[in-house]
């Protein structure tokens, strides 16, 4: 059984069991690109929680993100990509990027700091039994930056006690 969920950016750099150093079996692996809820990705977790009983989701960004790019582009009017569901993703992101802004912190990788603890607090908004696994202590959720060039994973925030 895995020992942990990992929800993260679906950039080609990014390989979970590679970053982590896990074999087959370890992780529950759940990505797409820049990390954004949709109902599927949390009916994911929730399976890793209620049914394989996962102790830890990992939320986990990365520096230089396409798709946090995608977002403060569009936010500038500058959007190259026409796909229209690729504005799923991106308007998924805006509201993090339109805060940002407002306090002064529109820089990407404060985006993608932003945009890891925004992630975290929907994941408790929305899904009951992630927020109940929470409160009864057998579950912990924690944000994290993968920094490209330097192959290292930073914490961000923890929720709850592994
Ligand atoms: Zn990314």
């Amino acid at each position: 059984m895995p020992f942990a969920a990992l929800f993260g950016c679906a950039d080609s750099r990014l390989s979970a069991e590679i970053i982590f150093d896990v074999g087959l079996g370890d992780l529950f692996v759940v990505r797409n690109a820049g990390q954004v809820i949709a109902e599927t990705i949390l009916g994911s977790l929730e399976y890793a929680v209620e049914v394989l009983k996962v102790p830890l989701i990992l939320v986990l960004g990365h520096d230089q993100c396409g798709a946090v790019r995608a977002a403060i582009d569009a936010t500038e009017g500058k959007l190259g990509a026409k796909g229209q569901f690729i504005q799923h993703i991106v308007a998924a992101i805006q509201p993090t990027v339109t805060h940002a802004n407002s306090i002064g912190r529109g820089d990407i990788d404060s985006v993608t700091e932003l945009h890891i603890q925004d992630t975290l607090e929907d994941i408790q908004s929305r899904s009951k039994v992630i927020a109940d696994a929470i409160d009864e202590g057998r579950l912990a959720i924690v944000g994290a930056n993968y920094e490209l060039s330097g192959g290292e994973v930073h914490p961000i925030k923890v929720v709850g006690t592994v």
